[in-house]
């Protein structure tokens, strides 16, 4: 299997950037990624301060998709997700959702197993591996790869994980799709600012979604459909969220609104995916059986 070297990454989603890989659709590739800090954060003494914003979330690519015209539907399937030998994670006062409450900044690096990371000597956590970053390419202008958006982006959601489909709307030719920023585990919400951080290899495929058209980021996993959306308030991208899961209810059941809006207020949950990027992020499931 072809594999794509986390040498070529980009540090925004740009207009400009040129394609440093070409695939074709259908044709599975492994993805190396970096860890969200470059690798350049290796013991607890290098702390959140010591980081130029400018290392954060390296994006292996662009990668061009053969045959994909701006205005489709990517559609990016997870196969696998392998984590790196070592996570990192960080608090500041600096930067994540209880700031005010640290008084002193904090680099953890754990250990990651098989199936598990240890914390601290006799705490182990349960892996949850996913995507932070994986989005495309506007058709002007360019987001920081640490933006969320409707391009996707620092999607920062657990359920960007093996076994998942993400549709993304392209904006440009050949969709120009790049991933990094590999989490083993993080709770909703990634508090403190980071997940566990960690380089590793994502095996994908990318192929042009027949039946889906996305406005929006919207993952499907094997047992539930679930909208995503970034905005200024965690209010306006429940919003959005809310509305496109009511939608994609009506369009793939035929009920009127109102009948799709019930339903999901009666079984679809909101949720939140992050509280600490510049724009926050929520995301709304339901199960397949209702659909
Ligand atoms: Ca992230
Ligand atoms: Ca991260």
């Amino acid at each position: 299997m072809r594999r794509l070297s986390s040498s070529k990454v980009i540090y925004e989603f740009s207009s400009d950037n040129e394609p440093a890989y070409k695939v074709n659709q259908g044709e599975p590739v492994i993805v190396e990624t970096q860890d969200c800090f470059s690798g350049k954060v290796k013991n607890p003494k290098k702390l959140f301060e010591d980081v130029a914003m400018g290392d954060v979330n390296p994006a292996t690519g662009p990668i061009n998709v053969e045959g994909l015209v701006a205005g489709d539907t990517l559609c990016v399937s997870i196969n696998k997700i392998k984590c790196g030998a070592l996570g990192v994670m960080m608090c500041s006062p600096n930067v994540g959702f209880l700031s005010d409450d640290v008084r002193k900044s904090r680099t953890k690096i754990l250990k990651i197993h098989s199936d598990k990371a240890t914390f601290s000597p006799g705490l182990e956590i349960e892996l949850r591996p996913h995507i932070g970053v994986l989005g495309v390419s506007p058709s002007k202008g360019k987001h920081p790869t640490f933006y969320p958006g409707d391009y996707g982006g620092n999607m920062d959601t657990v359920e960007v994980a093996a076994g998942s489909k993400v549709y993304l709307p392209t904006f440009v030719d050949g969709a120009m799709v790049a991933m990094g920023d590999l989490h083993a585990a993080m709770g909703d919400g990634e508090i403190s600012g980071t997940g566990v951080e960690v380089s590793g290899e994502v095996t994908v495929r990318f192929t042009r979604s027949e039946d889906i058209q996305a406005a929006r980021p919207l993952i499907e996993t094997r047992t539930h459909w679930i909208t995503y959306a970034a905005a200024n308030t965690l209010e306006e991208a429940s919003r959005r969220a809310s509305s496109d899961l009511v939608r994609l209810i009506s369009s793939r059941s035929g009920m009127d609104f109102e009948e799709a809006y019930m339903l999901a207020s009666a079984v679809a949950d909101l949720k939140i995916s992050q509280v600490v990027d510049p724009l926050m992020a929520t995301r709304m499931s339901i199960s397949k059986r209702y659909l």
